[in-house]
């Protein structure tokens, strides 16, 4: 691998951010998965969460544009696990969702550990994942239309995280755990040995200063 090539790995990876996520309830159009994983791609998200009941988790798309190949998907067999998942992992999570309590998604602080659920798109989030958030956010609509196409109203949301986050110099550092950091390192830089370690159950040799690998 070009040492250019793995600089730039470097560089993405460094600026992910563990503690920003989200989770999509029932999105089931592929081309909305896919764009809603290359805006991730863009905020420096590491996972993106799915959650299929109706339908099965649709194919990526050329919609994201390759983005997938640095976000982990994890999806989830029912929202309450799926919530119960993120809880665990100290994240409030923000129900994109028109109801009497929702406030302007501004008004978050989202340089706090964070999911954001995003509804179906044509019933929006359901009535349990509603109860089970820990707040309802809205991006005013002020036109005739009364909602968003979900991967817009995702991209909204997400690039007001990236411009707090920003501002809490949040992208300065790697916020990786360092045995995190070195996998991920090594699955994105080659995928196809990864792999063979992974078959034989073996930790992954070192990497150089230039990517290159250290028996
Ligand atoms: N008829 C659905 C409803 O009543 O929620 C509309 C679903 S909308 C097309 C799909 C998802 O996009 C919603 O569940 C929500 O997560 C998000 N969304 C779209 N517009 C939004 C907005 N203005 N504010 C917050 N979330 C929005």
């Amino acid at each position: 691998m070009l040492p250019r090539r793995y600089h730039r790995i470097k560089q993405v990876l460094d600026q992910r951010q563990p503690d920003l996520t989200v989770l999509t309830e029932d999105v089931h159009k592929s081309h909305n998965l896919s764009a809603i994983i290359r805006t991730c791609d863009a905020v420096g998200i590491l996972t993106v969460h799915t959650l299929n009941v109706i339908d099965e988790l649709p194919e990526v798309s050329l919609v994201a544009k390759g983005s997938d190949k640095w976000i982990f998907l994890d999806s989830h067999p029912d929202i309450k696990t799926a919530i119960t998942h993120l809880k665990q992992q100290n994240l409030k999570i923000y129900a994109a969702h028109f109801s009497e309590e929702s406030v302007d998604y501004r008004q978050i602080d989202y340089t706090q550990p964070t999911a954001i659920l995003l509804g179906a798109e044509k019933w929006g989030v359901s009535q349990e994942a509603a109860q089970l958030a820990d707040g309802h956010i809205i991006i005013p609509m002020l036109g005739m239309v009364q909602s968003l196409n979900v991967s817009v109203a995702a991209a909204v949301i997400l690039f007001e995280a990236q411009r707090q986050r920003l501002g809490a110099k949040m992208y300065d550092n790697t916020r990786l755990a360092p045995e995190t950091y070195q996998r991920i390192l090594f699955e994105w830089s080659y995928p196809d040995i990864a792999a063979k370690y992974q078959e034989k159950g073996e930790c992954y040799p070192s990497l150089g200063e230039n990517g290159e690998i250290i028996q």
